[in-house]
Formats: structure tokens, sequence, C-alpha cells
């Protein structure tokens, strides 16, 4: 099945940030695979921005490579690169500063006028955030149709977050901030809404009467080598369970919104953030990651890698939470996330509750049913349902899945599905903030995690060591066997 183009007005784009580690890996590629969908008319813009001083052959040719590196070789056909490759420019800029703002004034000028989708993306570290947003607007490059795309971290704490929405306040409605989680824009999770949604299978079982626990994690085998300043001060709390976690689990947990529109859709995640309940200490574990006996690597060994051998900042952590709501009183919700793990993996787990009565005895064996949903890598949903173990040998149960993998179901042969970045940035210049965060859910999401954090550090926490190459530190096992339950696997 070939997915649908929907073609756009030509747009324009600035990438602030544009010889950064994300705009080269994820947003210019993402670019370019829309423009080989077809996606992006001639007569867009695409202006790179960053203090690097390259002449626009010189950008280019830096980005042919990356393009080169980054896409499906099958993409890359030459004349189709060179015809991305003229609607891209670039413009030497310091965000923090005046020089090489009235060049991108020049280059942003003409074309369609304030009617013009033009569109900044804010792809670099978060100090620069509030000075970018006040250049844009005293240098008279805001309109009505001015959407900016602010990356993560939105924000170190509640304070910080309140901070930085009063300033992009003062200058964009909030029609026109697109706060981005890519973990939004990936297929499964929007899957997961038309699963939940768009059948009438599953809500009637979606509450605590029926579903045991959820489990979610979000599992990578990178440690944190080229980002150690940021983690070391953000740690996996703040940098995945405030925002990635958090948004999994309000769109597992919150109530059909009353249509799919981006409003209806972020106050019921807002509401699942509200009715959190706070987490006791014994209901977390946090995790730092150390070599294996024997193996030896600096990315082994987190506080080698960060250069502070007293370093007590999280590289994983797992919690445990309740939402005090009808729907889910009582149904534990479990989150993970940390580096340098065993496999890297995203999923979410739906844990149903056993058949009440058995009427196939004991000896049978008891299954319940779970549902599993595979945000990455191989994004699909996979329904484990009981039935009779084949053969003779009587009425014996056993699991089989129900498997639906995005890729081979979804797509043309070979295919992938569209990567999250594309998805979310087509999303921008179509002006649809449905996949966005809301000012309003962010400050939740840290009013919630803020305490916690400060609990820690109140008592003076620190992490529990576990080996690179694990499934995470034991006491998190203990966190869920104290419930007679189990963590799923973490398997790639
Ligand atoms: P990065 O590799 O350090 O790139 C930073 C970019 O900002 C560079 O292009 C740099 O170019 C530019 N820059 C720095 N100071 C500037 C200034 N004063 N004026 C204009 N440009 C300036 O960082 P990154 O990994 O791309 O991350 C960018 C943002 O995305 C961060 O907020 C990060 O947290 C977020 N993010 C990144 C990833 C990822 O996978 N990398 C994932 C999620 C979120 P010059 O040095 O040439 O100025």
């Amino acid at each position: 099945m070939v997915s649908r183009v929907i073609p756009v007005e030509p747009f324009d784009l600035v990438v602030f940030g544009a010889t950064g580690d994300l705009a080269r890996r994820k947003i210019l590629p993402a670019l370019f695979r829309r423009f080989c969908a077809g996606q992006i008319p001639d007569g867009t813009r695409i202006i790179g921005a960053a203090r690097s001083e390259y002449s626009i052959a010189e950008y280019r040719d830096k980005l042919a490579a990356d393009l080169k590196k980054n896409t499906n070789d099958a993409l890359c056909d030459a004349n189709v690169l060179a015809a991305f490759l003229q609607l891209v420019t670039y413009v030497p800029l310091d965000g923090s500063a005046e020089t090489g703002w009235p060049a991108l004034c020049e280059r942003l000028s003409g074309r369609g006028g304030d009617e013009r989708v033009q569109v900044f993306y804010f792809s670099v570290g978060p100090a620069l955030f509030e000075p970018l947003a006040e250049r844009l607007h005293s240098y008279g490059l805001t309109s009505a149709a001015t959407r900016i795309v602010v990356e993560k971290p939105f924000g170190h704490d509640l304070a910080s977050a309140r901070d930085l929405n009063r300033t992009l306040a003062s200058h964009f409605d909030e029609g026109q901030i697109y706060r981005i989680d890519h973990y939004l824009g990936k297929e499964t999770v929007q899957n997961l809404m038309a699963v939940r949604f768009g059948n009438m299978l599953f809500e009637p079982l979606w509450n605590s009467q029926y579903v045991d626990h959820i489990q979610i994690t979000v599992a990578e085998t990178v440690g944190v080598l080229g980002r150690e300043d940021y983690y070391e001060r953000a740690g996996a709390m703040r940098d995945m369970t405030q925002n990635h976690l958090m948004q999994l689990l309000c769109l597992i947990a919150m109530e059909p919104p009353a249509k799919f529109d981006p409003d209806a859709v972020r106050d019921e995640k807002l509401k699942v953030i509200r009715a959190l309940d706070p987490v006791e200490p014994y209901h977390i574990v946090r995790g730092q990651y150390a070599p294996a006996p024997g193996a030896v690597g600096r990315d082994l060994n987190y506080r080698e890698t960060v250069g502070n051998q007293r370093s007590s900042t999280e590289s994983y952590i797992a919690l445990k939470t309740h939402i005090s709501n009808w729907r889910w009183a009582g149904t534990p919700f479990y989150l993970r996330t940390g580096k340098r793990l065993k496999a890297r993996s995203s999923v979410i787990n739906v844990m149903f509750k056993d058949a009440p009565h058995s009427i196939f005895g004991e000896e049978a064996g008891r299954h319940a049913n779970h549902l599993k949903i595979r945000l990455q890598p191989n994004e699909g949903i996979t329904l484990s349902v009981t039935i009779k173990e084949p053969g003779p040998g009587g009425m014996r149960l056993m699991d089989v899945p129900l498997d639906m993998s995005f890729a081979e179901a979804l797509g043309p042969e070979g295919s992938e599905p569209a990567d999250a970045y594309e998805r979310l940035i087509m999303d921008v210049v179509r002006g649809n903030q449905t996949l966005f965060m809301r000012g309003d859910e962010v400050e939740a999401a840290w009013g919630w995690t803020d305490p916690i954090i400060a609990g820690w550090q109140a008592r003076g926490d620190v992490p529990k060591p576990y080996e690179s190459g694990s499934a995470g530190p034991g006491d998190a096992d203990l966190l869920l066997r104290r419930d007679q339950r189990e963590w799923r696997g973490i398997n790639p």
C-alpha cells in the first residue's frame, strides 16, 4: 500500500543549527525524503543557519555527503539530489548576537508576503531558544504564518519551562509554537490512537477492570558519549521520562477525545498528567551503567564517560505510578528507560487480566492476553491470544501472536514507514499541532517530575550500578516482583 502524499503550498523553512547533529542526521534527511516523495513543491526555500562560515556551495556539498550517508541509496539519484539542493541555501548567523540576521531577512524577503508559511526550526541548544525567539521578533521575521519548532529539552524544571513558555508567548501565539517530541511522530504512536479509538474491540476492555498493568519500556544500547555535559545535568528522568515516556503514558491512558483535533487530544493528555499520583520513593529505582567484569571501554562506564567518579546522575530509571481516575484506579503503570541496556527497544505492553475462571482446569495452563505495541525497531502491534496446543494429548493452552508489522503490512516491498521527523515537519507546514506538546502539558509534566527529583536530591540517593549490556539494575525486577509481576524481556 503506497502512502498518500498530501501536497502543500511552497513554504520557507529555516533550520537554526543546520551544521549540528540533529539537523544533519534527521531534519534535512527528512526534508529530502519528503521531496523525493513529491511533497515539497518547487518554490520552497530551505535555509540552513549556524555560526560556521560556509558558502552556499560549500554547505550544499556537505549536505549532499550527509544525505548519501543518512538516506536510502535508492533515493540518492543524482538528478533528484541536485534538484533538492537547489532549494537549499545557507546563511552564517549567530543566534545570540546580531551577526548574519540582516542576511537572513534578505534571504526571506519576497515571495508570497505574510501568507506564505515560514517555519523556524530551533535545532540548537536550549540556551538559544529565547535569544532566537527575541531576534525573530526584533528583525520583523514574524507574521501570522510564522511557526517555530522547539526541540527538547523544553526547560530543566517547572520554573525554567514556565520562563521559556512566557518568553515564547510574548512573541508568538500558542498556535504558532510546535514543541517537538519525535516519539509522537512515530507511525505506531498514531496507530495506538487508531487501534484504541477506531475499533470497538479494545476500548471496552481498556480500563482497570480488564487491564492488570501496563509496562512502558524505552531501552537504548548507546551510552552518553558525545552528550556528557548535557546528560550529567539531565539524567534519565529529565532526558526521557518527563517527555517521551510521559507522552506515551498519556496516549495509552487518555480518554477518547471528542474529535481528533489538536486541542481535544491535548486536553485529554493533560488530564492524565494531572491525575498521576506522586511517586513513592520506594517505587523508583535509579541506575547507572558500569562495565561488566572484564569489559573495558570508557563508554561502558558512565562515571568515566562523564569524568565524574562521584556522579549521582541516573542513566536508568524504573518507576511505578498510578493514575487516579475512574478508568485506571488500581492499575499500576510501570515505566523504565535506560542507556547501555542489552537491546534497543521501545515497547508498550498492555497486560490484560487472566480469564476469571478456567473451564479447562489448572493443568491446561493459564494465559492472559497481552497487547504489545512496538515503537522501535520494527514498528508494529502484536496481540497474544490463547489457543489450544495443536495435536493430540488433551486440552493444553498456548499463546500465539497475531502480529502486524507496519513495514510488512503497509509499505511497498522493502520500504520503511516514514520517519517521525518527516511526518512532524510536514505537520508543522500544514499547521497541525495534534502531535506536538502544548505549553500547559509540558508544565504539568515538570510539575509531576520536579518533586520526584527533589526527593532523591534531599535524601542523597545514589543510583545503583548495573552492567552495561544488561537489562538494568536487579532492584528494578524487585519493583515488579513485589507485586507478583515481571518485566517483559528487553528484546531487539
Ligand atoms: P549540536 O550537534 O551541538 O548542534 C548545535 C548546532 O547549533 C550547530 O549547528 C551549531 O553550529 C549551532 N549553534 C551553536 N551556537 C550557535 C549560535 N550562537 N548561533 C547559531 N547557531 C549556533 O546539537 P544537536 O545534537 O544537533 O542538538 C540540537 C538540539 O536538538 C538540542 O536542543 C538537542 O537537545 C536537541 N535534540 C537533539 C537530538 C539528537 O539526536 N542530536 C535529539 C533530540 C533533541 P555552529 O557551531 O556552526 O554555530
